[in-house]
């Protein structure tokens, strides 16, 4: 379920994101009442079975089975706070009748990772890496724009002007919008944009290290799309507040 807004004071109608891809609208009848046969779905992000009729349109939800509750991520602040990030981030880039399974994909995995031992913010910089093609945005970690070489060691500064890595032999004072980026996050960056989605496993990085990587995508979103994160800002003050 990736949104729900009220229709009544007894029903709501839910959005789902299915398999394919898609999106699908649900009325859902009496899922304010008390005894709700839709409970499971009042809070936290989960993957669900969903039974309903539809012919075209709006559809009608019959029946719910949890079949992954989420429950790392429904039970810890910070955690479901990644998850929320990670949900906007998928979310944000759908658009009306538009198949994308490798959104769905994309979205479980991550959640997935989450729930496992994976570092929180290392695992929604990927879903941000994965998710910047959809914002028109780009990365390039992959060859120094000045000298074209690919060793990925030499790789200090990231340039705005260049729209790529700048490794160190290259650095010079003629070189604008230039950011200095630990030569790990860069290698990471590069790792997760090449990576085939089901093939990641797990993101077994530092903390430091995970959030690094998301701020330098964070800076790249700034530079290249116009989206912003309601997610974002609430990481950005949870880290402010020393948590
Ligand atoms: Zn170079």
């Amino acid at each position: 379920m990736i949104r729900q807004a009220n229709y009544s004071e007894s029903s709501r109608i839910i959005t789902v994101l299915t398999e394919d891809g898609s999106q699908v609208p649900l009325m859902s009848r009496g899922f304010n009442k008390p005894k709700s046969p839709f409970i499971v779905l009042r809070q936290g992000i989960k993957e669900a079975l969903f039974t309903y009729n539809r012919f075209k349109g709006m559809g009608t939800l019959n029946e719910v089975d949890v079949i992954q509750p989420f429950k790392k991520v429904n039970g810890d602040f910070t955690v479901y706070t990644y998850g929320s990030y990670i949900m906007e981030l998928i979310t944000h880039a759908l658009e009306e009748d538009m198949k994308q399974d490798s959104f769905y994909r994309l979205l479980i995995r991550s959640l997935g990772l989450l729930e496992g031992e994976s570092e929180p913010a290392g695992v929604t910089a990927f879903t941000g890496i994965k998710m910047l093609p959809y914002y028109g945005g780009q990365i390039n970690v992959d060859e120094c724009a000045v000298c074209g070489t690919r060793d990925r060691s030499l790789f200090t500064h990231y340039s705005f002007s260049h729209h790529s890595v700048i490794c160190a032999r290259c650095i010079n004072e003629e070189i604008k919008g230039i950011v200095p980026i630990s030569n790990r996050v860069l290698y990471l960056a590069g790792y997760m944009k090449h990576v085939p989605i089901d093939n990641v496993e797990s993101v077994n990085i530092s903390k430091e290290n995970g959030r690094l990587l998301l701020s330098f995508i964070e800076m790249i979103y700034d530079e290249y799309t116009g989206v912003y994160f309601k997610s974002r800002r609430l990481i950005k003050s949870m880290e402010d507040a020393g948590q």
